[in-house]
């Protein structure tokens, strides 16, 4: 089923607007008028809303309300055209940033350092997104165990299931990752299997909360024992959930600690861009005191453009996104989250149950707002190629074989996404009981990875696609 175009070449999915709106590989001659502009952008923008409207497609858009979204948009704009790092021209982004850093830490417990040492006090900065947050700790690990302890090949201890934003921050600061396997059936990593890692170049251990393939928790209070019995860094990843599990927790449901109020965890960092419901482009990381943030800072007083200091790894960000992210935390408040985290928990317990009602589909341990299922008798890729058929777009995962489903707002938005998720379901998996013994369409590439030279294909087919993707 491949879509013809007019010429009768079949159409490139990454390319869909070729031939259809003007394609510019030159700036052009004269400048276009701004209402052609702003038509062709928001035709292009109204075609790709139209996929998480349905409320069938797992995580990737989070708040996107569109009242809340305006609101946003309009609190970026004032500040669309600012730098950050400018503070003594806009000193409204040093109250914006302190703000976000202090709400977050709030919300994460970051008082209960002082019961531990009085001295702590938890601190942090904004960042691009995760991947930024995650680099920033393991920048300060790193550089923090050089200084301190003379360590020159550092290590890090993550399980498997961490994201690999640590993976991608290890190979560009040059710390070894340490990748733990997780427990079968439980799918959380076992604190034994991290300290047996440990050795004098281990500079942090790793926790998520949740994880990215299976929103699972994992078991903190033990890693955080772990952490303090070896005297080493404890970052807990909460990227995905630092901004939806504290609300769940006050809904009532049993969270584990997971924040500060470990005596172990030294940083954390939360995605404001997740479920902090913000614009895309933020991410906090915090730290149990500034003695680790100093590590973070790069500071270069003798360049002939003045004297230079950045406090992240980015250069200039907008000051439009802080401001927005600012204006999310204000405008929602208290009450708000956890107003959101109670529509997204009906929804995905909703979600949970079908899947548990379904014979052969196993739930991946204990979730809460994101759902990963798995199949000893079915192809579980089968399943996902005919929910696909109905719009559902599911996570495929490997290693082993799994799908999830994350919930976020707009799935709360869509009456009677739970029945008619349990109802594409049934027939996905009588789907799949009737295609026993034939290859799924979405498990093409799974088959692959994991094989060492399967490795190494799958390696050149993604540079290729950004290579195609950049292409014109
Ligand atoms: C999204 C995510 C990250 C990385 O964040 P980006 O904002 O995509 O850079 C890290 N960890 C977890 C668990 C995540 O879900």
């Amino acid at each position: 089923m491949t879509d013809q175009q007019d010429d009768g070449k079949p159409q490139d999915p990454f390319k869909p607007y070729k031939g259809r709106f003007e394609t510019y590989d030159r700036i052009p001659e004269k400048g276009r008028k701004t209402d052609d502009i702003l038509e062709e952008i928001a035709l292009m923008a109204e075609e790709e809303n139209t996929a998480w409207r349905t409320g069938k497609i797992s995580g990737t858009y989070y708040h996107a309300g569109d009242a809340h979204r305006a609101f946003l948009n309009q609190t970026f704009s004032y500040f669309s055209h600012v730098n950050t790092i400018q503070f003594d021209l806009c000193p409204s982004m040093a109250k914006f940033e302190s703000e976000i850093i202090s709400m977050t830490a709030g919300m994460l417990n970051g008082d209960a350092v002082k019961d531990v040492d009085p001295s702590d006090d938890v601190c942090g900065t904004v960042t691009s997104g995760g991947s930024e947050s995650i680099a920033m700790a393991v920048k300060v690990y790193r550089d923090k165990a050089r200084a301190e302890k003379n360590v020159t090949a550092p290590e890090i201890i993550m399980p498997k299931t961490a994201h690999p934003a640590f993976n991608k921050a290890g190979a560009y600061y040059g710390v070894k990752m340490v990748i733990v396997p997780v427990d079968f059936p439980d799918f959380r990593v076992s604190p034994e299997a991290v300290e047996a890692r440990i050795n004098p170049n281990t500079v942090a251990i790793v926790g998520s909360a949740g994880n990215y393939p299976y929103g699972l928790i994992d078991p903190l209070r033990e890693l955080s024992a772990v952490a303090l019995k070896h005297g080493i860094g404890f970052h807990v990843d909460g990227c995905l959930g630092g901004f939806i599990l504290p609300w769940i927790e006050k809904l009532g449901y049993k969270i584990p600690p997971f924040d500060f109020r470990l005596p172990g965890v030294t940083s954390i960092s939360a995605d404001t861009h997740k479920f902090g419901y913000a614009l895309k482009g933020t991410s906090v990381i915090l730290y149990r005191n500034p003695e680790f943030r100093r590590y973070q800072y790069f500071t270069f007083p003798d360049w002939p453009g003045g004297i230079y200091a950045s406090p992240t790894s980015a250069g200039s960000r907008s000051g439009g996104l802080s401001a927005a992210t600012w204006a999310s935390l204000v405008s929602l408040g208290a009450s708000g989250y956890l107003d959101a985290a109670r529509s997204i928990m009906h929804v995905a317990d909703e979600i949970r149950a079908a899947i548990e009602a379904i014979d052969g589909l196993i739930v991946i341990g204990e979730p809460t707002f994101l759902i990963g299922f798995r199949s000893e008798a079915l192809d579980i890729f089968h399943i996902n190629d005919f929910m696909k058929t109905r719009g559902w777009r599911f996570n495929c995962l490997q290693l082993p074989p799994a799908l999830h489903f994350c919930v976020t707002l707009p799935q709360t938005r869509v009456p009677n996404l739970g029945a008619e998720f349990r109802k594409d379901l049934a027939e996905g998996v009588s789907y799949a009981r009737q295609n026993v013994g034939t290859p799924a369409q979405s498990s093409a590439l799974y088959g692959l990875a994991g094989i060492v030279d399967g490795n190494q294909q799958v390696n050149d087919l993604l540079c290729g696609v950004f290579d195609h993707m950049y292409a014109i």
